[in-house]
């Protein structure tokens, strides 16, 4: 196991850390970071090879980074490696795209929290390798890549990772950032609630004739949302979730006849449409874990709760879950206790799972709402907008929500150290 960041030849090692995480996709990296720095040795297995996914180069996906993930981002040394790129969101619109199309008083402007914009869009590919960099530069992260955790074995005092290649890892506590079909849950016997949305999400990158101005729009379309995310430059990232069979359908357009649709369903107002990156295509499903730790286990990101992409809150609520375990972890510490007990991850779990299910159900109830063309939920939902658009106090509640500033904010999130 090495450090910096090459693929490491574990055969045969054996690894000790405080704590160790299963996961190098985007949770992972910012815990092992936030640890890492507040003084905890880490060792952070990924089975991906190294800069795989740098490598493909654009693959269309890009997220919603909302201020409060930007603050966290800043506080672990990410952001100066992305903020060059990453565009500012100065506008939210919101237009209901039925039968009748109808502009929505729900508009958002972006000076109106305090601290800048209420967020940014940052490319995939750009955001993973800033991580990475960071990661490569911390010397208490061991980082293995290329390597698939197999086995997990719990003792009195530590746990025991086994890797596929023969390599083994021990530590007080075994994080799991290892996304939706985690195995770290599983392995702890964690079962999860899983459901199909019958809607496949149809990812792509555009580039437009006319400039988007930072404005990031969702479109509620009878099937589901569409949303375009302003890019740097005039260009937008599109994640258009669409009810099956339809979706298949689309995905199987040539590139022409998919734009024409595409530029149908946008509006037209952003111009000429090619594009600007591959097309992908993802099934969506909820999926909750049944619990968030178990004996000197716990699950982070996507491991705990994997929701739907309508309001682009996916990785911002796996970085609260970050932000939240790297506090109580590292206060545990400081206080000479044992980072693994069940009282401390205990207090991660009552910080985290009441909030991250709300969210990850109230998502699912916006889309059940959004995602049809009833006129009576239509009617509700255009008159919903317009009470939040039209009220101050509500209007800048929903802005903070937004800007991932509401409810029990973790430090690092707060901009404040741990
Ligand atoms: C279409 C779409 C659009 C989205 N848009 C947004 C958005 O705008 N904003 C937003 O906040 N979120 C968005 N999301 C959600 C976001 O992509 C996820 O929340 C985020 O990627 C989850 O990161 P993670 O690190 O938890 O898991 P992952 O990114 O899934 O990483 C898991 C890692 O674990 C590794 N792994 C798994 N098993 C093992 C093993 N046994 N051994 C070693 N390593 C292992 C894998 O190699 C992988 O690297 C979107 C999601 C989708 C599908």
């Amino acid at each position: 196991m090495d450090n910096p960041g090459a693929a490491a030849e574990t055969a045969g090692m054996v690894h000790d850390a405080d704590v160790a995480i299963v996961g190098g996709g985007l949770n992972g990296p910012v815990l092992a970071l936030a640890l890492a720095q507040a003084g905890l040795p880490v060792a952070l297995v990924d089975a991906q090879a190294p800069r795989a996914r740098e490598a493909a180069g654009f693959d269309g996906r890009a997220y919603a980074i909302s201020a409060g993930s930007r603050r966290l981002l800043q506080a672990v040394g990410v952001w100066a490696g992305v903020a060059a790129g990453a565009q500012p969101i100065l506008r939210i619109r919101t237009r209901d795209g039925g039968a009748r199309a109808e502009a929505s008083p729900l508009d958002f402007e972006g000076g109106e929290i305090e601290d800048g914009p209420m967020g940014h869009i940052v490319e995939d590919r750009h955001l993973h390798a800033a991580m990475m960099a960071a990661v490569a530069n911390e010397p208490r992260i061991a980082l293995t890549q290329g390597a698939t955790v197999v086995a997990q074995e719990i003792g009195p005092a530590r746990v025991v990772l086994r890797l596929a290649d023969g390599g083994m890892v021990t530590a007080r506590v075994l994080v799991g950032a290892d996304g939706r079909a985690s195995g770290t849950a599983a392995r702890a016997g964690i079962g999860r609630i899983a459901q199909g949305y019958g809607q496949t999400a149809l990812v792509a990158a555009v580039a437009h004739a006319q400039p988007h101005g930072g404005t990031a729009e969702q479109v509620f379309l009878p099937g589901g949302p569409l949303a375009i995310l302003p890019l740097a430059g005039d260009r937008s990232a599109i994640v258009w979730s669409e009810r099956e069979p339809r979706a298949t359908a689309i995905a199987a357009l040539p590139d022409g006849a998919f734009l024409a649709v595409l530029g149908e369903a946008m509006g037209g107002h952003l111009g000429r449409l090619t594009l600007a990156g591959g097309r992908f295509t993802y099934p969506l499903t909820l999926s909750l874990a049944e619990r968030y730790v178990a004996p000197r286990v716990a699950l982070a990101g996507d491991a705990a709760h994997g929701v739907h992409p309508i309001a682009g809150q996916g990785l911002n609520i796996g970085l609260r879950d970050v932000a939240a375990l790297a506090e109580v972890l590292v206060t545990a510490a400081r206080r000479g206790e044992d980072i693994g007990a069940p009282d401390v991850l205990d207090r991660y779990q009552v910080w985290r799972r009441f909030d991250a299910t709300a969210l990850a159900l109230g998502i699912d109830r916006v889309n059940a709402l959004f995602s049809n063309d009833n006129p009576l939920l239509r009617a509700a939902r255009v008159a919903g907008m317009g009470l939040v658009g039209q009220i101050p106090g509500l209007r800048r509640g929903f802005i903070r929500q937004a800007a991932g500033l509401t409810g029990d904010l973790p430090r690092l999130m707060r901009g404040e150290a741990i």
